[in-house]
């Protein structure tokens, strides 16, 4: 029985993969616009959510799914170590752009007094923190929904040059409308729909997480080199694949 079961959940794997691959083939080309609308109404219609940080680049998808559909989730990992200029950014933003279904998810509570009741788990073990803080709390969340949106852009690191419009993880697709934009693409975008920057880009912070683990980016580096600097940890593990290799 647990060799069928194996068996079963191999093909499932390997059919999700196969349409992942397909779906970014089929995207080749579109507008974000047009990929948005299409995961949204049709592909993963009632079942796709937005992770947003509301960072740097975060207004240029948030305004598009206000177009298309203001009542959808769009998640916040508030792991209480956020900058109060992200907090409020949030707040402001999602005023402004009308979102009317923003959810914001802690650490479970009981599970961030066992594991970091001094609250320097930062510090010590970054990927403990990121995993209780960030990982656990969306991968609960995300028993909700089949697919979810991203605002991952290749350009941001060598991590994520070769990153697909739609990507299997082993358990969700993920949607990545903008992975083929540029900074300019982006610049221009906030530009044209006269978007609002988060407050801390014009300090040069290009790429914004916890105040405990970003800093600053230096002229001619990666937008994500401000992340865990001087650590070897470059991604917080929400974008891990559950099974490596499946449609990657
Ligand atoms: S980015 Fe830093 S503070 Fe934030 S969850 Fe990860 S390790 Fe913890």
């Amino acid at each position: 029985m647990t060799v069928l079961i194996d068996v079963l959940k191999d093909q499932q794997r390997s059919v999700n993969g196969q349409r992942a691959v397909e779906l970014s083939a089929q995207y080749e080309g579109w507008t974000a616009q047009d990929i948005l609308r299409d995961a949204i109404r049709n592909q993963f219609f009632g079942q796709i959510s937005l992770s947003s940080s509301f960072g740097a680049d975060s207004a240029v998808l948030l305004h598009m799914i206000a177009q298309i559909d203001p009542n959808l989730p769009v998640i916040f990992l508030d792991t209480e170590r956020h900058f109060f200029q992200t907090l409020q950014y949030r707040d402001e933003l999602a005023k402004r752009l009308g979102l009317t279904n923003l959810i914001n998810l802690r650490a479970d509570a009981d599970e961030a007094v066992n594991e970091d009741a001094k609250g320097t788990l930062w510090r010590t073990n970054p990927d403990a923190c990121c995993d209780l803080r960030k990982v656990r709390p969306l991968a609960r969340e995300m028993e909700r929904y089949g697919a979810w949106i991203s605002g991952r852009k290749r350009h941001q690191s060598a991590t994520r040059a070769g990153l697909p419009v739609v990507e299997w993880d082993g358990r969700h697709f993920k949607v990545n409308p903008l992975a083929a934009w540029t900074a300019d693409d982006i610049a221009a975008y906030f530009q044209n729909h006269d978007l609002p920057p988060h407050p801390l880009v014009e300090q040069g912070f290009l790429s914004i997480g916890c105040f405990t683990c970003t800093k600053p980016v230096a002229a001619g580096e990666d937008a994500r080199s401000g992340r865990w600097a001087g650590a070897e940890k470059v991604e917080c593990g929400i974008h891990t694949p559950i099974y490596a290799g499946d449609g990657i």
